[in-house]
């Protein structure tokens, strides 16, 4: 019973003297002969001793003059409740003495019949039997603690009796009522869902059979209250010497928390944070099925509408982001309303949204929707207290067996709606193969231009601009050329709008900025009369704002040795349109370099004056279509001269652009107009051509001024 060292200790409590010497001396004739032995002759002289020392063992007569039977026993039990008791009786209370073993004593001794032997084994087996049953008792104890303080439900099936335990907790997981609950496998069973059944009953049979080292499985079953609730059960068996399996147990988990974030997860990979709608991965998804029911069976037709929202960036701009989400919000809960039960919405990001239109009869119905939409965004929107309107531009594509995959027709849509975009926004287009064909021959161009500056397919050409009262050349404008291997000499016109919304035009603008300086600093140098000679760039508005380019343009001149002020860029009204802030910075800094800024074809942008005032340009170029007409006199004429009057009143360089005729350029000069530039002077010309004109243009300086010392 104890590892210890100690010798064993038996209290003897025995009234009868006679009967007490005759223990002693049976028990020195015994193993248990070194055994200290305590002997008390009353009930009440044994508990003291027991209060005061363990004891391996107790004898307990069973009539003591100061109590007996059963009162005995639960007195030595309460000073006491793990030593082994023996009751020591006489042979007419046998019956009591077995009474007291059921009610927790170890053993009995009847006195008059005992034997060394019987002695010895009786006190042995009483010792081991209570020593078992503590194990037993504290293992017990550990089980229902364990079992109450799980989390988990704890179950236990023996599989050949057909019956089941639950523990409490097995039951509040499912909120049941654990009285009204049989200790049948069917408890549990009768509860699974349905749909879960069958996958349990395999995952249980297979680890049964001994097929899996354990037995695992997340499902469903009915609560207390009726509702599905997820779990996850697991279990082992125990299997008999033949290996089959007898019994089960395991544990129950409550995985709703788990299932629940899980499926959260699951909406947010498929959702649109914003507005709710699926986004477009499971756009794509719901598109594939339909378009494998339309392969399946061609009557049932579809459509897809892309949908962008017309200038929502400077929604954005000027009324902030909030109120730009809640416009998105909006038009989603619009669109939500808007489609029937076969269709389904998108957000697939930013300002575009996409419709899948379930069963459309075909291109008419289609379209009909379009203008429907057309109509809902126009009615106005109440965000942030302000009244709203928006348009979208649609594109419409309709299902097609050609389409081998969802993401080719949502792509068709998006080309379509581009297409309407660019001709006229807040419309709507139905994609056809031509545009498939622009698109595709678009995207080779744009990777031929990528390619273009590395291959020396790209050329800068040089337009002169000649100041008006010296007739003398004062710089050039720089034009970009594009040798195409297989289309030809393509003009700017025909891809700078490409590489703007490629994104390309950055790498060709510091090209051309980059050809253009070294090439105006090398003419520089070839003449001390050049020296002064300036350089006109173009720079497309959206790399403005980009935070270096005043310091890639301080490179480009440092790298090629010329001086800032001979360096003017040429920047368009719209440039100060998108990103303000950031352009005026870029300029400003480009300012304090020195470097001079031209404002290109003037007049025809957006509203002009206000943009003069919003950065101090050194020079204004004035817009070939108010040149052209100028010579005539009339409206146009008037216009120009007021834009060079403007250009006086604001101390700012005029150049007027377009110069066809020397009618034209001689009004220029007499309404007082500082520069001019066009096909009258010169067209753009390769570089060995512009210098050839320097040249010319030099010598005819020279020989009238060797003319003049002549005479
Ligand atoms: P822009 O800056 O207004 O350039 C003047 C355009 O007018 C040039 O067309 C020029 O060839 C043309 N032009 C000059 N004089 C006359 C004339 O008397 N009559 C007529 N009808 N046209 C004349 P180009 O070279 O085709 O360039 C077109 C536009 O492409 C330019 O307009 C400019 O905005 C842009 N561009 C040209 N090169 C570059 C470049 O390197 N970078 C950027 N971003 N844009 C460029
Ligand atoms: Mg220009
Ligand atoms: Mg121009």
């Amino acid at each position: 019973m104890s590892n210890d060292k100690r010798p064993l200790a038996f209290l003897h409590i025995e009234d009868d003297r006679i009967e007490a010497e005759l223990v002693a001396d049976l028990l020195r004739q015994t193993s248990f002969a070194g055994v200290r032995l305590v002997q008390r002759t009353r009930v009440g002289l044994g508990i003291e001793a027991l209060q005061n020392e363990r004891f391996d063992l107790v004898l307990l007569d069973l009539n003591l003059p100061d109590g007996d039977g059963i009162d005995n026993l639960h007195r030595v039990r309460a000073v006491d409740e793990r030593v082994p008791v023996v009751i020591m009786t006489n042979i007419e209370d046998e019956n009591t003495a077995l009474e007291l073993v059921a009610k927790g004593a170890q053993d009995y001794l009847v006195k008059r019949e005992l034997s060394p032997a019987l002695v010895s084994r009786t006190l042995r087996y009483a010792m081991a039997r209570q020593a078992a049953d503590l194990r037993l008792r504290e293992s017990e104890r550990r089980f229902a603690l364990a079992v109450a303080g799980a989390r988990d439900g704890i179950w236990d099936w023996d599989l050949d009796a057909g019956r089941t335990w639950y523990s409490p907790r097995w039951f509040d997981i499912l909120a049941l009522d654990a009285e009204a609950a049989l200790p049948i496998p069917e408890t549990w069973l009768d509860r699974v869902v349905d749909e879960d059944r069958a996958g349990l009953k395999k995952a249980l049979e297979a680890h049964l059979d001994g097929l899996t080292p354990h037995f695992e499985y997340e499902f469903r079953m009915i609560d207390g209250y009726g509702k599905p609730q997820w779990v996850l059960a697991r279990g082992v068996a125990v299997r008999g010497a033949d290996g089959q399996a007898t019994r089960i147990a395991g544990s129950l988990t409550d995985i709703t928390d788990r299932k629940t974030t899980e499926a959260m997860l699951v909406h947010e990979a498929l959702h649109d944070a914003l507005t709710g709608l699926p986004n477009r991965n499971l756009f794509l998804d719901r598109l594939d099925l339909a378009l494998r029911q339309f392969k399946r069976d061609r009557s049932r037709k579809f459509a897809v509408l892309f949908l962008d929202l017309d200038r929502f960036k400077s929604i954005n701009d000027s009324l902030g982001h909030a109120a730009g989400d809640a416009l998105l919000i909006e038009i989603g809960r619009r669109l939500g309303k808007f489609v029937r039960p076969g269709d389904s919405v998108a957000r697939l990001g930013g300002d575009e949204f996409a419709i899948l239109l379930g069963d459309v009869a075909g291109l008419a119905e289609a379209t009909l929707v379009a203008e429907r939409l057309h109509d809902l965004m126009s009615q106005k929107f109440i965000i942030a207290g302000k009244e709203l309107y928006a348009t979208a531009s649609i594109g419409i594509a309709l299902a097609d067996s050609k389409y081998e995959r969802s993401a080719d027709m949502l792509r068709d849509a998006d080309l379509a709606m581009y297409r309407t975009k660019r001709r006229r926004s807040g419309s709507y287009a139905v994609f056809d193969n031509v545009m498939h064909e622009t698109a595709l021959a678009r995207l080779e161009l744009e990777t031929d231009l990528r390619a273009a500056a590395q291959r020396n397919e790209l050329a800068v050409y040089y337009q002169p601009i000649v100041s008006l009262d010296h007739m003398r050349v004062v710089g050039f404008e720089a034009l970009v050329r594009w040798f195409h291997p297989v289309r030809g000499l393509l003009a700017p016109d025909d891809f700078i709008p490409l590489a703007e919304e490629s994104g390309s035009i950055g790498q060709l603008t510091w090209w051309v900025m980059h050809e253009a300086c070294r090439q105006t600093r090398a003419w520089q140098l070839s003449d001390p009369t050049l020296a002064e000679l300036s350089i006109s760039v173009n720079v497309s508005s959206r790399l403005f704002s980009e935070p270096d380019f005043a310091a890639r343009t301080q490179a480009i001149l440092e790298d090629t040795g010329l001086a800032p002020a001979a360096l003017h860029l040429e920047i368009t009204e719209n440039a100060l349109l998108e990103h303000e802030a950031e352009t005026v910075r870029e300029l400003s800094a480009l300012q304090k370099l020195g470097v001079k800024l031209h404002l290109d074809d003037f007049g025809t942008g957006y509203s002009s004056l206000s943009y003069l005032n919003l950065f101090a340009y050194d020079t204004l170029k004035i817009d070939r279509t108010f040149v052209t007409g100028s010579a005539n006199g009339g409206r146009d004429n008037r216009i120009v001269d007021a834009l060079i009057n403007l250009g006086r009143v604001l101390e700012m360089n005029v150049i007027a652009e377009g110069v066809e005729t020397q009618e034209q350029a001689q009004k220029l000069r007499d309404l007082n107009c500082g520069m001019a530039q066009g096909f009258w002077f010169s067209k753009p010309l390769p570089s060995d051509s512009a210098h050839a004109l320097l040249q010319r243009e030099l010598d005819v300086a020279r020989s009238s001024i060797r003319n003049l010392t002549r005479h």
